[in-house]
């Protein structure tokens, strides 16, 4: 395990100043940073971190946290998370776990732009793929695994689509201090996350259901068997997730942009953020907010339904449940369940869709849905002009395209999409959009509403002999 070699100085840090509160305002219980709960006793409502932050030392302004970066010989500055330790101040330095999570890049990329409509220089692609387990995970996870190391934890779980596990078995392989439990429904997960899970070492129950039915078993076997649970209910979590918009604002040297653009699953990302800047204006160190634009898939788009279409807000916490029971059991009625080739974001009933409602609206927020056609040219555009992503990933390219379009987003501004996964998690969706064999692509993308690989790059089949190679070469490039 990396340690730092930071000494606990004297400032006040740690358990002693973060509490956690309920997110309902007309509650506002509040319990100690030392338990593990992941909702309100009193009302069963999702519980944030926070801070008595006139204890908490913060910097006068954002970039003090540059004089870290010469600090990367300690492990927890070298980290992209806890290098803003400062914001996330519920453990003390020295006891902070790090994989080496948050080297992560803003990419600026004109083909890209070009594609989604953007004037040159405006888009950028923040690649949370480059974490050490290949997603944005990694952000959340050394923060939730620290909580639970300081609990005491000695297993810890989660339901996933595949990156939450694959990002939990690498923290206890590499720590070698607990062990992992990962829940996953059957057939869903693509190879890449299975195979690291698996690799890691993590105890896999493969159960017979979706995403949302291993949600449901994983809170009930986490309760009865006392193991510590580490899906973005967790409000851990989401404090190592506000340090990817820490990094945005570092890489555009502290300027705020015009919008942040999220796919959105569980809604835990787009909950992060909306916390990270909701902190970073109480305590001045901004002095604008980004918007925030939460593209679901068209399969899975449970949040664009209650909020484009049945007018969910936050209404300062009076979260109107009468339209979100009613759909709820409409899908129950209707069977209906989440599909979509981007897997990370199949997801029926987001668990931290309250805190989602709160991040619109106070990001002036705006959802919208993508097709998994449009995911998966936008996919693309994304490898062949940058560094690729999985299909999830690509919703925030193709929203944003599609924002655009609807001149919601105009040309001139300056986008950041957030592209939550590595390309090689899912190798299956991107073989299939390219192959020349129509059975493949039938089978992965047909039944998904997918009619045509608009920017297919289709392998050449050549005979094997000099001359057929040559003129194939001189043919296509
Ligand atoms: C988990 C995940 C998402 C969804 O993020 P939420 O915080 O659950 O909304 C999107 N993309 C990828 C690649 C993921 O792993
Ligand atoms: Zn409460």
């Amino acid at each position: 395990m990396l340690r730092s070699a930071e000494s606990h100085n004297a400032r006040a840090t740690g358990t002693d100043l973060a509490f956690q509160r309920c997110i309902n305002p007309s509650c506002g219980a509040t319990y100690e940073a030392r338990s593990v709960r992941t909702s309100c006793d009193r009302c069963g409502d999702l519980l944030d971190v926070d801070y008595d932050w006139d204890r908490a030392g913060l910097p006068s302004r954002m970039n003090e946290f540059e004089a870290m970066w010469s600090r990367r010989h300690d492990p927890v500055r070298f980290s992209g998370v806890w290098r803003f330790h400062e914001l996330l101040p519920f453990v003390p330095t020295d006891q902070v776990i790090t994989v080496g999570e948050g080297q992560t890049l803003l990419q600026q990329t004109d083909a890209v732009g070009k594609y989604v409509g953007m004037d040159a220089g405006r888009l950028h692609l923040q690649y949370e793929g480059m974490n050490p387990s290949g997603s944005f995970k990694d952000n959340g996870m050394c923060a939730a695994f620290t909580h639970a190391h300081m609990m005491g934890a000695k297993r810890a779980a989660c339901a996933s689509t595949g990156n939450t596990s694959a990002s939990l078995a690498l923290y206890c392989s590499a720590t070698q201090l607990m062990k992992a439990v990962i829940f996953i429904g059957s057939g869903k997960i693509s190879y890449g996350k299975l195979s690291q899970a698996l690799d890691y070492g993590a105890l896999t129950i493969q159960i017979a259901g979706d995403f949302d039915d291993a949600m449901l078993r994983v809170k009930q076997i986490t309760q009865e068997l006392g193991i510590y649970l580490v899906n973005s209910v967790n409000p851990f979590r989401l404090e190592g997730q506000k340090t990817i918009m820490y990094r945005v604002l570092e890489a555009l040297r502290w300027e705020v942009p015009d919008w942040i653009v999220v796919p959105g699953g569980n809604l835990g990302n787009s909950s992060a953020f909306g916390k990270a800047f909701m902190e970073l204006k109480q305590h001045g160190l901004i002095d604008r907010v980004p918007r925030l634009a939460v593209i679901n898939a068209s399969g899975a788009d449970t949040l664009h339904e209650l909020v484009e279409r049945r007018g969910v807000r936050w209404n300062s916490g009076n979260v109107d449940m009468d339209p979100i029971r009613a759909y709820n059991d409409h899908m129950d009625r209707e069977a209906l369940r989440a599909d979509t080739i981007a897997s990370a974001i199949e997801i029926n009933r987001p668990v931290n869709l309250k805190k989602c409602l709160r991040a619109l609206d106070f990001m002036d927020g705006v959802v919208r849905q993508v097709s998994d056609q449009e995911i998966l040219d936008a996919k693309s555009r994304v490898g062949a002009g940058g560094f690729g992503c999985e299909p999830a990933s690509a919703a925030s390219v193709a929203g944003a395209k599609l924002l655009r379009r609807e001149g919601v987003i105009a040309p001139s501004d300056r986008v950041v999409c957030i592209l939550t996964g590595h390309e090689l998690k899912d190798p299956t969706a991107t073989v299939a959009y390219h192959t020349t064999d129509q059975e493949v692509f039938n089978s992965v993308l047909g039944s998904r509403g997918v009619t045509t690989a608009n920017f297919a790059n289709r392998a050449v089949p050549v005979p094997n002999e000099l001359d057929d190679i040559i003129k194939a070469i001189r043919l296509y490039s």
